[in-house]
């Protein structure tokens, strides 16, 4: 194995534990990534030591936890290029940051008879906050479709003996379809998937803000799996909202990030009012904290959000270009091996989510959604876990894209930057083997 790779695996105490007697192969990352040593040591140091509530007491030990809790909103702000502080906004986690921006955001802006756009690929938590707030307002939800053809996996370029028993679903947004569901001027808000935690493709988002624009109409993106894989720049991208989780990039569960335009967030209504978010309360009448405070109302989870800093500076080693070159040439492999050795070696396999440039595009993340024909998924993986290995099972909080792939359970191996080409040859080996007991 490449010193490189070696190295960061050592960081990573996680990945050395035995599962059922044999050594762990962790492929659920899309789900939760493991933490690096720094982390780690982190969140020891706050638990045991600077533990004393933010932003309330003058006394030293609540200066130095409300230092490490602004440190750690500063380096978000460097890591997705906002302009300032104000716009980084602590959650509980993505699904807390879209609620939020779907009930404030929906609140001040949405009236009956408007409508909301969410792609077909979103995650539960892209679609029912979005349902929450319109049934409430009495606005409907349009949905920007993807493209649901089926191929054979020769087609998408798979190489080998059964090849051709192997399907692939498409699985790109029908981003044509966009200027349509806006063009009544109706829509007030789109909110679209980064990257599908099913499918693994690198959607168009700047397409979708710039056409989104042009109607003057904002752009949240669901960053969940967005922020692991892409070098976010929200100035760049122009989008209006970002929302991702700690704990798909290396931090603590139960943080989240909103990133939010100033001019957006400052016409927005708190979402929760509670201690923090304030300026003056009287028992008639409240005035709001300056943002991000007017929407961080009560203790925030202080431990847990300052490990994004941490988190955030191993996600930046990994973009070092000598880092960055090893761990590239690691996940095309990985890539490439995998869908060959699905579509070919396991065959009979149906994959979601292949995209027109096929699996070696760099629009795909090294994420693999699939079903072995006549083997039932959560079989599957109760067999993998027997033989060490961590995979994720049913319907991936995406219900209604598992229903118009006609099915209602996935196998996802997704892997992330500690994980080599010698554990996807022991999990194809392992899928082999399920596959031999379960037929
Ligand atoms: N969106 C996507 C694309 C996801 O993958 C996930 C997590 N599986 C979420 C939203 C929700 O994230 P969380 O549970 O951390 O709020």
């Amino acid at each position: 194995m490449n010193r490189i790779l070696e190295n960061i695996r050592a960081l990573f105490p996680a990945l050395s534990q035995k599962m059922n007697g044999v050594p762990l192969v962790y492929l659920d990352n899309a789900a939760t990534s493991q933490k690096p040593v720094e982390v780690l040591e982190l969140l020891k140091k706050m638990n045991g030591e600077v533990n004393a509530n933010v932003h309330r007491a003058m006394y030293e030990l609540s200066d130095r936890s409300t230092e490490l809790y602004e440190g750690a909103r500063e380096k978000v702000r460097q890591f997705i290029n906002a302009p300032e502080r104000g716009n980084v906004i602590f959650t509980s986690g993505t699904t807390a940051s879209i609620n939020l921006v779907a009930s404030s955001f929906c609140r001040r802006f949405l009236k009956a008879g408007d409508a909301i756009v969410i792609t077909a690929d979103s995650h539960h938590s892209n679609i029912v906050p979005w349902q929450l707030a319109a049934e409430s307002i009495g606005a409907e939800i349009r949905l920007l479709p993807i493209n649901t053809s089926k191929l054979s996996s020769c087609d998408y370029g798979a190489k080998g003996a059964n090849c051709g028993t192997s399907q692939c679903v498409n699985g790109e947004l029908l981003i044509d379809k966009l200027e349509e569901l806006l063009s009544d001027g109706k829509v007030k808000i789109v909110a679209a998937t980064h990257i599908s935690n099913v499918l693994g493709l690198v959607n168009p988002v700047e397409r979708i803000i710039k056409i989104s624009h042009a109607y003057n109409v904002p752009v949240l993106l669901d960053g969940a799996q967005g922020i692991v894989h892409e070098k976010v720049d929200v100035q760049a991208l122009d989008c209006d909202f970002y929302a991702f989780s700690a704990h798909k990039i290396y931090g603590e569960t139960g943080v989240g990030v909103l990133y939010g335009k100033r001019e957006i967030l400052e016409e927005m209504p708190p979402y929760m009012g509670g201690g923090d978010m304030v300026g003056t309360v009287t028992y008639k009448k409240t005035t709001y904290a300056e943002l991000p405070l007017k929407f961080e109302a009560g203790t925030p989870n202080f431990i847990g959000a300052s490990s994004l800093k941490p988190a955030l500076e191993y996600a930046e080693y990994l973009r070092e270009p000598e880092v960055r070159k090893v761990l590239k040439e690691e996940e095309s492999k990985i890539k490439r091996y995998m869908f060959n050795a699905l579509a070919c070696e396991v065959g009979d396999v149906e994959i979601y989510g292949v995209g027109d440039d096929g699996f070696e595009s760099e629009k795909k993340i090294p994420l693999f959604s699939f079903n072995v024909k006549g083997c039932n998924a959560g079989d599957i993986a109760q067999l993998l876990d027997k033989m060490g290995f961590a995979v994720r099972t049913g319907m991936m909080c995406a219900e209604p894209l598992l229903d118009s792939f006609g099915v209602n359970s996935v196998v996802r191996a997704s892997f992330a930057s500690y994980n080599t080409v010698e554990e996807a040859e022991k999990f194809i080996a392992a899928i082999n083997r399920a596959k031999s007991m379960l037929l």
